[in-house]
C-alpha cells in the first residue's frame, strides 16, 4: 500500500519544515508514502526549503511552476505525479492535520463501499458576510448544475487509485475542482474535521478570489446563465402581447410606441437565446469531458 500526499504550496516558507518533520514524525507506521509538494511560483524562499527536504528521497518529491499558475493547477500537476494507491490533496500551511489522513485511509481500507473520503467544516471560523455568500453560492450552483455540491465540503479529499485517474480524465483548461470531483462520482464519505489556524503566512484567497471562482465554477458546470436572454425574450414579448391588448382596445401614438419596442427587445433576446443555445453546446464539448465513467466491470475485461 502506498500513499501519496499533494500538497499545494504558494509563499509557504515557514511552513515546509514543519509540514515535513510533521509527517516524518507522525507517519513511522505508514509502510510507503511519498509527499509531492508543488510549489506554485512561490515569491518567498520555499523552492529553496523543498530543495533542503529533497534530500529525503524516498519521501520528497518537488514539482515547480515557472509562475504561479494557482492552487487548482498545483492539485492537477501532483495528482498526475502521484503514484500511491491513494492519494490525498492537503495544503501545506497544517490548517489540516496529515494525521486525519491516516483516519481517512482507514475509512477506506475497511470500507470497499467508499471511494473518497471528503472533509468538511462542521463549524466555520469565517464571518457571517462570507458564510453568507458561501451558503448562497451552494444554493445556486445545486439549482443550476446536474452535478450534486455538497455544502462547506473542502479540496482536502484523499481519493483511490482509480478515481484519481477519473479525474484526470477530465483535461479541460478552466478546471474547477469542486466540481470536477463531484462529476467523476463514486462514493464518497463525508468526514467532519476542524480546521487549525494557519501554521505561519496568510492566506491567499481573498473575497474578491473567491467569488470569481465561484463564477467560474458556475460557468464551467452549468450552461443555464446562456438561456437568461431567451427567458427575457419570452417575457417581453407577453409583455408586447399585453401592450397589444391595451393598444386595440384604446389606440394611442405612445402606446403604440412601446409595443413596438418591446416587440423588438423580444425577438432580440430570443435570437440571443438560441445562439446561446449553440453556444452552451460548444462549451460543453470543447471541454471534452468523458461521457461516462465506468466504476466497477464484472465478467468483463
Ligand atoms: N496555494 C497555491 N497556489 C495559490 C494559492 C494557494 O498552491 O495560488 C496553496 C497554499 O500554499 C495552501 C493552499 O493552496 O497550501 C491553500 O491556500 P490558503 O491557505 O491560502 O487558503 P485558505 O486556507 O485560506 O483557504
Ligand atoms: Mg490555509
Amino acid at each position: 500500500m502506498k500513499l501519496s500526499l499533494v500538497i499545494p504550496c504558494y509563499n509557504e516558507e515557514a511552513n515546509i519544515n514543519v509540514f515535513y518533520n510533521y509527517v516524518k514524525d507522525n507517519y513511522k507506521d505508514v509502510e510507503n508514502y511519498e509527499l509531492i509538494f508543488v510549489n506554485d511560483g512561490s515569491k518567498d524562499n520555499t523552492l529553496l526549503k523543498l530543495k533542503e527536504i529533497s534530500s529525503d528521497k524516498k519521501h520528497v518529491k518537488v514539482i515547480s511552476f515557472s509562475r504561479n499558475f494557482g492552487k487548482e493547477s498545483a492539485m492537477l500537476a501532483g495528482l498526475k505525479a502521484s503514484s500511491g494507491d491513494y492519494v490525498c490533496i492537503i495544503d501545506a500551511d497544517m490548517q489540516q492535520d496529515p494525521v486525519i489522513v491516516l483516519d481517512m485511509l482507514k475509512i477506506l481500507e475497511e470500507n470497499d463501499n467508499y471511494d473518497v473520503v471528503s472533509t468538511y467544516q462542521e463549524t466555520r471560523k469565517e464571518s457571517s458576510i462570507i458564510s453568507f455568500f458561501k451558503k448562497s453560492f451552494y444554493k445556486i450552483i445545486n439549482k443550476l448544475s446536474q452535478v450534486d455540491f455538497h455544502q462547506g465540503v473542502s479540496d482536502f479529499r484523499l481519493f483511490r487509485r482509480q478515481v484519481v485517474d477519473a479525474i484526470l480524465l477530465l483535461n479541460e483548461d478552466n478546471r474547477f475542482s469542486k466540481g470536477i470531483f463531484s462529476y467523476v462520482g463514486f462514493n464518497n464519505y463525508y468526514y467532519p474535521y476542524i480546521p487549525f489556524e494557519r501554521n505561519a503566512g496568510k492566506s491567499s484567497f481573498s473575497f474578491k478570489k473567491l467569488f470569481n471562482y465561484a463564477i467560474d465554477g458556475i460557468i464551467s458546470f452549468s450552461t443555464k446563465p446562456l438561456l437568461i436572454p431567451f427567458y427575457l425574450g419570452v417575457m417581453f414579448l407577453i409583455a408586447t402581447l399585453i401592450s397589444l391588448i391595451i393598444l386595440l382596445c384604446h389606440y394611442d401614438l405612445l402606446i403604440l410606441v412601446v409595443t413596438l419596442i418591446l416587440l423588438i427587445a423580444g425577438l432580440q433576446f430570443i435570437v440571443m437565446g438560441i445562439i446561446g443555445k449553440y453556444l452552451s453546446q460548444i462549451h460543453i464539448q470543447s471541454k471534452e469531458r468523458p461521457t461516462y465513467i465506468i466504476k466497477e466491470k464484472i465478467n468483463l475485461k
